[in-house]
């Protein structure tokens, strides 16, 4: 079977161009203008040889081999041999090759089928085409995958390729819509196409300057169009990125909007195609920069002024340099450290909804040349937008479950972990420890009373404080509401929790807490509970409060299990 890179004639965006692969050798027959691009596509472990057989001289099949000649010179290194059906169309070849500039005369070898020695190749068939090029138009039979087969080329014809027509054996034609003096009107070449079928000969149409009309004309003739090389691979991959990231973040319980910058930083990086590529937030109240996703390196971390990123954040432009260790702006710390070579870099900076910027994609070293401003940053728009609100809604979450006073999180934070980070200890007979302290500072309105307001939450932060140094990788601590906090241990029995919160309760009583006017000593209250996963959260909750309760009763600056 011959795949199709293009089936259309002159005008069409893809011209006429079939390819076959036999061993070693990849065969073209006819070589369109964006044939290079598409064997670049293909894949060609193994291959050894290329053949371009060329059946005619017009534009539309020919006027691709200096391009496939320069390509497999520099790139892909696959020797070509340009095959010319006779030795006057090897003498406008000839004529033609040399005069292309990027098409040296070492670079491809020139030959006539006479000289072509390889069982795939069995005649070049000449036939009629437009007056010009009488005597130097040609077809093809050739065996393909054991089959024998057929190739018109451009012809107004099918009488010299009658005799190669067996059973068995497959026809690439030629078909017009229109009716012309060079070209084979597909209206009358529907009943030749329907004895060949009933024949046993498989016919395939081509060439084609209407599909659809043509379609319609050989309607019921058993003809098929002749099939296109699936070459669209970017887009391919693009859409299996995109339902990746659909099925993960459907499934994922955990940080969904962390598979978003990982998966649209792939995408980017495919879209553009750059070696790597990272998307980057900025923490406006730490004056950092840092990736939330990045492909091929770690998590980074920059001052918010320095680097490209940085530059384009503040400047709001996109930038680009071709020319990374003569930017100033350029900061090659990462090279440095990892003997990586940065060549080109593109930065676009990444708006929120009210177009205020928040972050930038990154894109590094694009694969084929330079980044160009303008079609790049076309290449990259969507996923940089789509990251620009999964960081707004990333910011917006993380700001619902956290309090802003004493940056601890808060209530609504406690039951999204719940959900989530704490969900396999919610399991019965998980054989998992889990335990929680409930705490309340004593008489704290005395502290709103006697210095207001302020000092009041300047003695809430710093209590938060305390009890955030005090929590191991494996504890949260939550802002519960007003004085109260909640500590979640994971791993730890009612003992440990216990004797936490009696350490705690013991630092509080040595700190001095300070108002902004004086420093004055409080006191907590705790009531501690091993965490049940039979009962429901707040029911768990409950438990502790209970034992709270029991230590305000009985005095205050206890702690109660
Ligand atoms: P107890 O020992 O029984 O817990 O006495 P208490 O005074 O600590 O408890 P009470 O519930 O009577 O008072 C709690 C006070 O905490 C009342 C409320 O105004 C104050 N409060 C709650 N949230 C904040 C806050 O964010 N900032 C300040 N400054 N005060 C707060
Ligand atoms: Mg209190
Ligand atoms: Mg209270």
């Amino acid at each position: 079977m011959l795949n199709f890179f293009g089936r259309g004639s002159a005008f069409t965006d893809e011209h006429n161009n079939a390819f076959f692969i036999d061993g070693e050798d990849l065969i073209l027959l006819d070589c369109s203008m964006t044939a290079y691009r598409k064997v670049k596509r293909l894949s060609l472990e193994g291959i050894k040889n290329l053949y371009i057989l060329v059946t005619h001289t017009h534009g539309d099949h020919i006027s691709g081999i200096g391009m496939v000649i320069d390509y497999e010179f520099f790139i892909g290194k696959i020797p070509v041999t340009v095959v010319a059906p006779s030795d006057e169309v090897r003498e406008d070849l000839a004529f033609l090759l040399k005069r292309l500039e990027g098409c040296g005369d070492s670079w491809y070898s020139l030959i006539t089928v006479s000289s072509l020695s390889k069982k795939w190749f069995n005649a070049a068939i000449a036939t009629t085409h437009s007056p010009s090029l009488q005597g130097r138009c040609f077809g093809y039979n050739l065996t393909v995958d054991g089959r024998s087969v057929t190739y018109t080329g451009d012809s107004r014809t099918l009488e010299p390729f009658m005799p190669y027509l067996k059973p068995g054996s497959i026809l690439y034609t030629e078909a017009s819509a229109y009716v012309t003096e060079v070209h084979l009107y597909a209206g009358d070449l529907r009943d030749t196409i329907k004895d060949l079928v009933a024949k046993g000969i498989e016919v395939y149409v081509m060439h084609l300057d209407n599909e659809t009309k043509i379609m319609s004309l050989l309607k019921d003739s058993g003809a098929k169009l002749a099939p296109l090389f699936d070459d669209d691979t970017s887009l391919n991959e693009i859409l299996d990125l995109s339902y990746k990231l659909y099925e993960e973040s459907s499934s994922c319980k955990n940080d969904s909007h962390g598979l978003v910058f990982e998966r649209l930083t792939e995408l980017g990086r495919e879209l553009v195609g750059a070696e790597r590529a990272s998307f980057w937030r900025w923490d406006k109240r730490l004056h950092k920069l840092w990736t939330t996703s990045a492909t091929g390196v770690d998590k980074i971390v920059i001052p918010d002024n320095t680097g490209l990123v940085g530059k384009a954040i503040q400047t709001k432009k996109v930038l680009v340099t071709n020319d990374p260790y003569n930017d100033p702006d350029f900061n090659s710390d990462v090279d440095k450290s990892t003997g990586f070579v940065t060549k080109s870099i593109l930065v676009i900076p990444v708006a929120n909804v009210n177009g205020d910027f928040i972050g930038a994609f990154q894109l590094v070293n694009k694969i084929d040349g330079n980044f160009n401003k303008v079609e790049d940053v076309r290449k990259i728009s969507l996923p940089a937008v789509i990251c620009g609100l999964a960081l707004e809604s990333d910011t917006f979450l993380d700001d619902a479950h956290h309090d802003r006073l004493t940056k601890l999180k808060n209530r609504m934070g406690f039951y999204s972990d719940f959900d989530r980070v704490f969900s396999a200890y919610l399991v019965p007979d998980s054989g998992k420890t889990m335990s929680l302290f409930m705490c309340d500072i004593d008489k704290f309105k005395d502290v709103n009373d006697t210095y207001g307001h302020n000092a009041g939450d300047a003695i809430l932060s710093q209590m938060a404080e305390i009890l955030q140094r005090n929590c191991t990788d494996s504890d949260i601590a939550y802002r519960w509401g007003g004085e109260e906090f909640v500590m979640i241990m994971c791993d730890k029995t009612l003992e440990e929790c216990r004797a936490r919160a009696e350490d705690i309760r013991l630092q509080v009583m040595d700190t001095d807490f300070d108002t902004g006017e004086e420093l004055i000593k409080k006191t907590v209250s705790f009531g501690c509970a091993l965490f049940d996963p039979n009962r429901i959260i707040e029911d768990n909750i409950d438990a502790a409060d209970d034992k709270l309760y029991i230590a305000k009763e009985s005095g205050r600056n206890r702690v109660i299990s």
